[in-house]
C-alpha cells in the first residue's frame, strides 16, 4: 500500500522512514512537511495539495507534534484516508474521540499508536502478570530532555505535555500490563517558571502504584517499571525492551517497536478495524487536573 508521511522531523527520520522502507506492506509514496524531505520520495509542503493530487495514497501517517495533528487527521479522514497517529494521539482527549467517531462514519481505519507497547518485553510481561496479585508497582522514567528533544520548544508549550511526552510511553506500558486498572490519587508537578508544561512529576495511583518522571536526568537514563507480585518481582528496563522475572532475563535482543506498528496498521486496514486506546492519555489528563503545581527554575535548551 502507498503511504504518505506527514511532519518530517526527528521521529519520522529516526523510525518511520526506516520502518516503512523495511516493510513489504508499504511504499513511502509522498512526504508532507514545511521543511523536511526524504531522498527519492515526492515531497509536498501543502497537505491539501497532496490529498487532492495523490488519490493513489490511501494511508497517511502523522508524525507531527500533538497540537497541530488534529487538523491534519480530520482532513485526511474527510478525504477518505486511513490514518495513523503518533503518540500521544492528540492534544486533548475529546479531539481524539472526535477523530474516532469521524473515522467510524467515514469507514476508514484510525490507529492511535503507542510505540512502547510494541517493546519486546511488554507482551510477555502482560501475560505473566495476568493471573498475579499485584502488591505494588513503580515507574522510573528519567531522561535528559536536552539530549532527546534538542530545541523542541513545542514540548513546553500548551498541549506539549512536557515530561508526559516521554512519560506517556511508561503510561502506555502500565495500562497494558497491569491486570486491573488503577486511578490517580495524588500528583506533584514541577513547572519551570518559563514553561507551560511540567519538567518533572511524581504520581501516586491506587494499588500502591507510583511513578517518578524526570526530564532533567543527566548521566545514566532510566526507563524502568517494576511490579511486585505474590509470585515475585517483574522488572521492565530500557523502555520495555528488557524483561526480568525474579532476576532472570526473559526477553532480550533487538527491538522492533516501529516496524511492529506498521505491521499492525497493515492488519487494521486489511481487516477494516480501528485501534484507539486513550487510557495512557487519561492518566496524563488526570495528573494535570489533580496535580499540585510547584514552580521551579526556568528551563533553557
Ligand atoms: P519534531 O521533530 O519537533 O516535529 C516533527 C515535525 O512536525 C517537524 O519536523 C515539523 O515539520 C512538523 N511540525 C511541527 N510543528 C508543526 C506545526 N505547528 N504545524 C505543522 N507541522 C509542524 O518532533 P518529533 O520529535 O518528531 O515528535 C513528533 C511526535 O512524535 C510527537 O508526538 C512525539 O511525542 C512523538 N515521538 C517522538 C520521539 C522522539 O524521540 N523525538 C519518539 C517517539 C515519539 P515541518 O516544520 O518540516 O513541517
Amino acid at each position: 500500500m502507498n503511504i504518505a508521511l506527514v511532519g518530517i522531523g526527528k521521529i519520522a527520520v529516526d523510525q518511520h522512514v526506516p520502518s516503512i522502507n523495511a516493510s513489504s506492506d508499504w511504499t513511502l509514496a509522498a512526504t508532507v512537511s514545511r521543511s523536511g524531505t526524504v531522498d527519492g520520495v515526492p515531497a509536498f509542503t501543502d497537505f491539501d495539495q497532496m490529498l487532492t493530487e495523490r488519490s493513489d495514497i490511501p494511508v497517511v501517517s502523522l508524525c507531527l507534534p500533538p497540537v497541530p495533528r488534529y487538523d491534519y487527521a480530520a482532513k485526511a479522514i474527510a478525504g477518505g484516508r486511513h490514518v495513523m497517529l503518533e503518540k500521544p494521539p492528540g492534544a486533548t482527549l475529546a479531539e481524539v474521540q472526535a477523530l474516532d467517531a469521524m473515522a467510524r462514519d467515514a469507514g476508514v481505519t484510525l490507529f492511535a499508536t503507542w510505540h512502547s507497547r510494541m517493546a519486546k518485553g511488554v507482551a510477555p510481561a502482560k501475560a505473566w502478570l495476568a493471573d498475579k496479585q499485584i502488591e505494588a508497582a513503580h515507574i522510573s522514567w528519567k531522561e535528559d530532555v536536552r539530549r532527546w528533544h534538542p530545541g523542541q520548544q513545542w514540548v513546553f508549550e500548551p498541549g506539549g505535555m512536557g515530561v508526559f511526552d516521554p512519560g506517556s510511553n511508561a503510561l502506555s506500558i502500565m495500562t497494558e500490563i497491569l491486570p486491573q486498572p488503577v486511578h490517580l490519587r495524588q500528583a506533584e508537578l514541577l513547572f519551570p517558571s518559563n514553561c507551560d508544561t511540567p519538567i518533572a512529576a511524581q504520581l501516586t495511583w491506587t494499588g500502591k502504584v507510583t511513578g517518578d518522571f524526570d526530564w532533567l536526568q543527566e548521566g545514566p537514563q532510566s526507563w524502568d517499571i517494576t511490579v511486585e507480585t505474590d509470585a515475585g518481582t517483574l522488572a521492565l528496563h530500557d523502555g520495555g525492551a528488557r524483561l526480568l522475572i525474579n532476576g532472570q532475563e526473559v526477553e532480550a535482543g533487538a527491538d522492533r517497536e516501529y516496524p511492529a506498528l506498521y505491521d499492525r496498521m497493515a492488519e487494521l486496514v486489511e481487516t477494516g478495524k480501528s485501534d484507539v486506546d486513550l487510557s495512557p492519555m487519561i492518566h496524563v489528563a488526570d495528573a494535570l487536573t489533580l496535580g499540585k503545581r510547584i514552580t521551579v527554575e526556568a528551563f533553557h535548551f
